[in-house]
């Protein structure tokens, strides 16, 4: 939240104002505001755990006077979660999932306190206790059948990773047009969202482009609809990444999850617990899954590419009769997908060190040894947070399908979809 310290206090008038108040007749009320108190305590403790918060300014007061040490903010939570526990789960369907989201949130707080305390987790227990879910696990020969494709769409001598680079670096977007194409792709990917899910008034974000950053793009949330995005421009941006990077932080993503859950359950029902966003928790696999998976709902079947063979490729300069040739070698590469995951589960199990995951990365996920050490230090950053990815997606695909929501019925698609972007709900309950 550095990003995010100017615009606080006026933002946070306008929350308390339609934040409910902290009663004693609704103890629920209570619960939410000591959850958010405790989140913004640990905040203190670990620089990358709060990443959005834009609730009431006294809360964050409260909780930076106290000061808590992780001993107190561990036995708090204990004694929150089981305040939480016996209250009734009754009321609508939203009530009962606040309900479970409040004490699946306080197990993964809990668990980020022992982490920080020096306990060493394993890669899935990790995942289990921050994220509710165990990604599968693949082996070499799982990915070999997508490389064996490639190796012969790419046949020749040396590395597969560097023949494969040097054809794609003809769909790099010039740095100085990244900007044009970003905006168009941002515009297309708001507008096919708004055809389908009511938009709050006034929601909107502005974009920047920053270095020297792990990831490769970021959405601040600030409350009030709005949204900062960082794209990372330290490595080539290539043509898919346009509408992968709008999509995914913007719309229907990140910023459109966020606004509606300010929407949905702070302005209409007053839940405080929202107004906070743990990065290391449950709700981040929802977010990351949702945020991959809207680029398909957005874009379904030949729509995309015929999109970006109409708009982007000639913005970015790049000839657009090779767009059919660059998504069926992405199609490939998509494949390698949980091969980030294996390698980050390797390589925090302390099974192999990071040249090792470095190497792993190029053969397996293919990607280039500048990319590949850029994303061992996300590993390092974010550890077991890259199930979220593409795990999430598949857990979230599953539940919109499991609904009805499939490629086929594409209005019963968005509306399961802005349904999951308006609830409280958690990775156990998408099964
Ligand atoms: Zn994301």
């Amino acid at each position: 939240m550095r990003a995010l310290a100017v615009g606080c206090v006026a933002l946070s008038l306008a929350a308390s104002q339609r934040g409910a108040p902290a009663t004693n007749a609704d103890p629920m009320s209570t619960i939410s505001r000591d959850y958010v108190r405790l989140v913004l305590a640990l905040g203190k403790h670990d620089p990358d755990y709060v990443d959005a918060y834009y609730g009431p300014d006294d809360v964050k007061k409260e909780a930076e006077a106290a000061g808590l040490a992780l001993d107190a903010i561990g036995s708090q939570a204990a004694a929150l979660t089981e305040r939480v526990k016996k209250m009734p789960a009754g009321g609508d369907e939203l009530s009962a999932l606040r309900k479970q989201y409040l004490e699946k949130q306080l197990g993964a707080l809990t668990a980020r306190v022992r982490m920080l305390k020096g306990e060493k987790l394993s890669f899935d227990a990790e995942s289990k206790a921050l994220y509710d879910a165990v990604a599968p696990h693949y082996d070499e020969a799982h990915f070999q059948a997508a490389l064996d494709k490639l190796e012969a769409r790419f046949p020749g001598s040396g590395p597969l990773v560097e023949r494969f680079d040097t054809w794609r670096r003809a769909f790099v977007i010039p740095r100085e047009k990244l900007d044009a194409v970003f905006q168009a792709a941002i515009g297309a990917c708001r507008e096919r969202t708004a055809a389908h899910v009511k938009l709050p008034a006034g929601e909107r974000f502005t974009v920047e482009y920053v270095t020297n950053k792990s990831w490769s793009g970021y959405n601040w949330y600030q409350g009030n609809y709005r949204s900062l995005i960082q794209v990372n421009t330290d490595l080539p941006t290539y043509i898919d990444r346009a509408i992968d990077l709008a999509c995914h932080e913007g719309y229907p993503g990140h910023h459109v999850y966020n606004a509606l859950l300010e929407q949905h359950l702070v302005t209409d029902r007053g839940w405080l617990e929202f107004t906070v966003y743990p990065l290391f928790s449950p709700q981040s696999l929802i977010a990351e899954g949702t945020a991959n998976y809207g680029i398909e709902v957005a874009f379904p079947g030949p729509s995309r590419i015929e999109f970006e063979k109409a708009t982007l490729f000639p913005l970015a300069g790049i000839d657009p009769a090779r767009a059919a040739e660059y998504y069926e070698v992405q199609a490939l590469v998509e494949q390698l997908s949980y091969a980030g995951n294996e390698a980050a589960r390797l390589y925090l199990d302390g099974k192999i060190d990071r040249d090792a995951a470095v190497t792993w990365l190029q053969k397996y996920a293919l990607m280039p040894k500048d990319r590949a050490a850029q994303r061992v230090r996300f590993f390092d950053q974010y550890r077991s947070y890259v199930i979220n990815y593409n795990y999430g997606k598949d857990l979230v695909r599953r539940y919109i399908e499991s609904k009805g929501g499939t490629a086929g019925n594409p209005a019963k698609r968005w509306q399961e979809f802005e349904k999951l972007l308006s609830s409280p709900r958690l990775p156990s309950g998408l099964k």
